[in-house]
C-alpha cells in the first residue's frame, strides 16, 4: 500500500502535489492500494477545511485513492505502542523541563557542538516514574548501531545513533509526535513504499528505529524527492506564488499541464508533453534526478499552451464559461495566450467597453454601418461592404475595425476572427 500524507496546515504546495502524483502513479503501476492520510496531529497548526481543500485538489487532478484516514483517529494505537516500548525498556519517561532542556541547548551552542539529549532520565524505571506523579514525556532510547537504508533516488544512506538521539515520541499531553505517529501508521497500514519530500530525510532513520524497536521487521522502501527551487535557486516558499497549487489553478493553468510539468521536472521522460495516465506506462522513480530542480514558470506556460491546444473548442469554451461556438475563437488566441485567464481576458476584451484612441471617429462610422447591415457569411463580403459604405481604407479602416471587433490593437488575423465572431458581431460592436 502507498500513501500520501498531507498536513492540513496550509495551501497545498506544488512539492506536496508532486509527492501525491508520484505515489498515485507508482500505486497504479504496482497495482497496490493508495490511501490519503491526513496528518492532523498538530492541533495548533491545523486549519479548518484544509483537509477538504486537499481532497478537492486531488479530485481536480484526477488523482484517485482508495481511502482517506485521519491520523488523529489512531491516537489510542500510538499511546499503546508507546506504552509497549516503555514496558520493554526501549523507551523511558523523561521529566526534564523545557527550561532544563533549553539550558543544555544553549550550552551546546556555546561549545559549538550539536545538541544531544543528556540521557539524564534514561535510568528512571517505569515503576519509579509512575510514582512521581508528575507530567513526563516519553523518549525512545537511541539505537545502538547506525541505521542504514537504501533510498531509491539517493542511494544508500547511513545515520549514526547520535544523529538519531533519544527523541520524544509521546508529549506530556499524551499526544504522539510527528515521527512516532507517522512510523506507527506506516506500519499499521502496511505501507510498502514511502515517497515524500527530502525535507523528511532526517526523520526516516528515526521512523525506522521506532519500528525496529517494536520488532516490526518488514522493510519499507523509501524515495525522497529533491526539493523544488525558485528561479533564484532558493527553496520555493509561500512567498513564491507559483508554489501554491491553488494560485496556479486560479491563474488558469490546467491540472493536466501542472501534473505534466511536475512529472517532467528533474526527471528523464520519453517525451515532453503527456498526460498523467500516459506517464503510468513509463514513469520510473530511478530516473528522477538527485539534484534539486528549478521551477520555471515559462516552461509551465509552454506546457499549458500545449495542453490547451489539445482540447477541443467545446472543452475550452466550457472551461472559459463562454458559449460553445466561441471555443474556436478562443483557440485562435493560443498564438499569444498561454493560460485560461489570459484567454478569458482576450474574449472579455471583445465583449467589453473599448477604447479607440485616435480612431474614435472611424470606429463610430464603422459601428453604425455594422449595426445597420445584413451580416454576410464571408469576411471578404463584409470588408467590401464596410469599405464601400464608410469610404475608409488602409490603416484608417483596419485599425479601428480591429479595435471595434476585439478591443485590442494586435491579435490573430481579423479574417480568421470573423469566422467565429460573425454571429455575435452586432453585440460585440455595441
Ligand atoms: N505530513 C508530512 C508533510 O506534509 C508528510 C510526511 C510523510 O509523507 O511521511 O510534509
Amino acid at each position: 500500500m502507498l500513501r500520501f500524507a498531507p498536513s492540513p496546515t496550509g495551501d497545498m504546495h506544488i512539492g506536496n502535489l508532486r509527492v501525491a502524483i508520484f505515489n498515485y502513479i507508482v500505486a497504479k503501476q504496482r497495482n497496490e492500494r493508495f490511501i490519503i492520510r491526513i496528518e492532523d496531529t498538530d492541533k495548533e497548526r491545523n486549519i479548518e477545511g484544509k483537509d477538504r481543500e486537499i481532497l478537492e485538489i486531488l479530485e481536480r487532478f484526477s488523482i484517485s485513492y482508495d481511502d482517506v484516514v485521519y491520523q488523529s483517529a489512531n491516537f489510542a494505537f500510538h499511546q499503546n505502542f508507546a506504552a509497549k516500548l516503555l514496558q520493554d525498556h526501549k523507551a523511558f519517561a523523561c521529566f526534564c523541563t523545557p527550561e532544563d532542556l533549553e539550558k543544555e541547548r544553549q550550552k551546546a551552542i556555546e561549545q559549538k557542538r550539536a545538541y544531544r539529549y543528556s540521557g539524564k532520565c534514561e535510568e528512571i524505571g517505569l515503576e519509579d516514574a509512575k510514582k512521581r506523579n508528575e507530567p513526563f514525556v516519553v523518549r525512545i532510547k537511541k539505537p545502538n548501531e547506525p541505521i542504514v537504508f537504501e533510498d531509491i533516488i539517493k542511494g544508500e544512506l547511513q545515520f549514526n545513533p547520535d544523529e538519531i538521539d533519544s527523541f520524544i515520541i509521546l508529549r506530556a499531553d499524551n499526544t504522539p509526535t510527528y515521527n512516532f505517529a507517522c512510523a506507527i501508521d506506516d506500519m499499521l497500514y502496511d505501507i510498502s513504499l514511502i515517497i515524500r519530500g527530502e525535507d523528511h530525510l532526517s526523520n526516516t532513520p528515526k521512523q525506522i528505529h521506532i519500528r525496529k524497536s517494536l520488532g516490526y521487521d518488514k522493510e519499507i522502501s523509501y524515495a525522497h524527492l529533491p526539493i523544488i527551487l525558485n528561479k533564484d535557486g532558493k527553496k520555493m516558499s509561500k512567498r513564491d506564488n507559483a508554489s501554491s497549487v491553488k494560485w496556479l489553478l486560479d491563474e488558469g493553468f490546467l491540472p493536466q499541464a501542472i501534473a505534466n510539468y511536475l512529472i517532467l521536472l528533474g526527471n528523464k521522460t520519453p517525451k515532453e508533453i503527456f498526460t498523467l495516465q500516459e506517464a503510468i506506462a513509463w514513469f520510473d522513480l530511478k530516473n528522477v534526478s538527485k539534484a534539486s530542480a528549478k521551477f520555471d514558470l515559462d516552461k509551465l506556460r509552454f506546457i499549458n499552451r500545449a495542453h490547451l491546444q489539445r482540447l477541443s473548442p467545446e472543452e475550452i469554451a466550457k472551461l472559459l464559461n463562454i458559449h460553445p461556438s466561441l471555443g474556436g475563437l478562443a483557440k485562435l488566441y493560443l498564438e499569444e495566450a498561454s493560460t485560461l485567464k489570459e484567454l478569458k481576458s482576450k474574449i472579455d476584451a471583445m465583449f467589453g467597453t473599448k477604447e479607440y484612441g485616435e480612431f474614435g471617429e472611424e470606429a463610430l462610422i464603422l459601428k453604425n454601418i455594422i449595426l445597420d447591415m445584413e451580416i454576410p457569411e464571408s469576411f471578404d463580403a463584409f470588408k467590401k461592404e464596410l469599405m464601400e459604405r464608410s469610404g475608409l481604407k488602409g490603416k484608417r479602416f483596419f485599425k479601428p475595425l480591429r479595435l471595434l471587433l476585439t478591443g485590442a490593437q494586435h491579435g490573430p488575423e481579423i479574417s480568421e476572427i470573423y469566422k467565429y465572431l460573425k454571429d455575435y458581431i452586432k453585440k460585440v460592436v455595441q
